[in-house]
């Protein structure tokens, strides 16, 4: 056997998670977001698990090419754009629909030679400041748009930064937006997970959930179990080796952890090079054979400790869940300072992956 972490993918969880929001928005068509290689989750396997998506959303080019040649149907939407005359000539040969951002993407339609018109999603800024023309150039974009005839259907998109913050809300891009919209008479995309949880005016024609659709929580104080939301990827390893200290003994690099009494600690096969969070401090929990204890000391590349002076079982061999079906990757990434998105987008390459 070899090194025993692996990272498995519950593609009935996807489907449930998608079929959840379908729910909740049941008005809207469904963008299943699968930028970063699906959160981590893969997208070949992302794209299996909800092969009847409305279409895909993603920022890689050539990973959308490659989903586009698996088969896939439905639309591909590259929701940074394209960046450069090239892709965007790519974009056209391989139907993919091109959120248009800025100037110089608006010349290469106005002036390329395309095999066929490219499908546009106008990204309009509301307020978040990344990327995307003012709202109020809205009419003036689209205008020039409608005039070019590599342009295939016009949508207007905008990305809100503080969905997820219930004092913030949306009311402010929100009525930018609409106000930009007014009269155009244009399909629509505005919500992204959180907004799809709490702002169903916001539904509109297509949603965008991402973090949703694997199963953790776009909000800081809501459980993905209370959005009825079902964890897609669980982290899964071994304890490797066992300890038994006194007080006074520390445990691993920096001897961030000193025992202040006789302990027993379980070394786990699982590190910051499997995507772990090294700034993840003692306390973190970690379930060791279904019991919850608590990370110890400083996160290596290849391991990390955790108590187990209340798990006299434990032993080599016992199972571990780093995050989970039966641990939030929420709770987690709360504890490392971080969030669900960031530790599901790390999972190393050399972590074995296992479709469920
Ligand atoms: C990543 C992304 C989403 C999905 O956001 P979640 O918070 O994961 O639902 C939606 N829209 C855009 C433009 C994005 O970049």
């Amino acid at each position: 056997m070899s090194r025993p972490i692996q990272v498995l993918i519950d593609s009935a969880a996807i489907a449930h998670n998608y079929r959840r929001i379908k729910a909740l928005a049941p008005n809207a068509k469904v963008y299943a977001v699968a930028k970063a290689n699906g959160y981590g989750h893969g997208l070949e396997r992302v794209a299996a698990a909800v092969p009847d998506a409305d279409g895909f959303a993603l920022v890689e080019f050539n990973w959308a090419v490659a989903l586009r040649e698996t088969g896939v149907t439905q639309p591909i939407l590259l929701l940074e754009g394209v960046f450069s005359a090239d892709e965007m000539a790519g974009a056209s040969r391989h139907a993919l629909t091109v959120a248009v951002h800025e100037e110089r993407a608006l010349v290469w339609l106005e002036t390329l030679t395309l095999p066929r018109p490219v499908d546009i999603y106008v990204k309009l800024n509301t307020g978040m400041n990344r990327l995307g023309f003012a709202a109020e150039a809205a009419g003036a974009v689209v205008a020039r748009l409608k005039a070019c005839p590599n342009v295939g259907s016009i949508t207007l998109m905008t990305h809100f930064a503080t969905a997820d913050d219930p004092e913030r809300g949306i009311a402010k891009p929100l009525a930018r937006f609409d106000t930009a919209a007014a009269g155009l008479g244009l399909p629509m995309t505005l919500a992204n997970s959180a907004a799809i949880f709490d702002f169903p005016e916001v539904h509109r024609d297509w949603v965008r959930p991402g973090i949703a659709l694997y199963g953790a929580t776009p909000f800081a104080h809501r459980s993905a179990a209370s959005l009825g939301l079902v964890a897609a990827m669980s982290l899964q390893s071994e304890i490797i080796g066992v300890q038994t200290l006194q007080a006074g003994d520390a445990v691993g690099y920096a001897a961030a952890f000193t025992a202040s009494g006789p302990m027993r600690i379980g070394v786990i096969a699982c590190g910051y090079a499997d995507g772990y969070p090294r700034h993840a401090p003692t306390g973190t929990p970690v379930l060791v054979g279904g019991v919850r204890t608590r990370l110890l000391g400083r996160v290596s590349m290849d391991m990390l400790a955790v108590d187990l002076s209340d798990l006299p079982q434990a032993q080599i061999g016992t199972p571990v869940e780093l995050w989970g079906k039966n641990l939030p990757i929420d709770e987690v990434a709360n504890a490392a300072g971080t969030i669900g998105y960031e530790l599901m987008c790390a999972v190393a390459l050399r972590v074995p992956v296992r479709t469920l």
